[in-house]
């Protein structure tokens, strides 16, 4: 069955998308843990990082750092921080998260947003990547 998130891919579930590749998709967390926290995936399904091949595992990782330098111009924080979990979601993601503090990597904290703002702030990190 295909995941959530494939289904994003896909279009068939709404996404505040912030970019897209041959390859690899960048959409804004529904349930931020703070404002501006992006998931990078590969298109392809597959639910380990580690089990990505060398040239897809590399390929996500510099999709995800074009998309952190765009973040950070438009997210203002000391360092966006990087992410690995997947425990909820079995396709491959990266976290981005702009960090200002230590504890704002912290997965049991969110922020509100209205779909509006996740969408105004979507347009803007997509058009702050190069
Ligand atoms: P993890 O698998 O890394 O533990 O967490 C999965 C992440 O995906 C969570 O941060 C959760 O908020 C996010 N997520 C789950 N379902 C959706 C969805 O349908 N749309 C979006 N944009 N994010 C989702």
């Amino acid at each position: 069955m295909a995941t959530i998130f494939s289904k994003i891919v896909a279009g068939e579930i709404p996404c505040y998308k912030v970019a897209e590749t041959e390859h690899c998709f960048a959409f804004l967390d529904i349930n931020p843990v703070v404002r501006g926290h992006v998931l990078c995936i590969p298109k392809k399904e597959v639910d380990y990082i580690f089990d990505l091949d060398d040239g897809l595992f590399t390929e996500l990782h510099l999709f995800a750092k074009r998309v952190a330098k765009g973040l950070k111009k438009v997210c203002p924080c000391i360092k966006v921080g990087e992410a690995v979990v997947g425990i909820d979601v079995p396709h491959v993601h990266i976290h981005l998260i702009p960090l200002n503090n230590p504890g704002d990597l912290n997965f049991a904290h969110h922020v509100e947003m209205k779909p509006e703002e996740l969408s105004a702030l979507a347009a803007e990190i997509a058009a702050a990547i190069e």
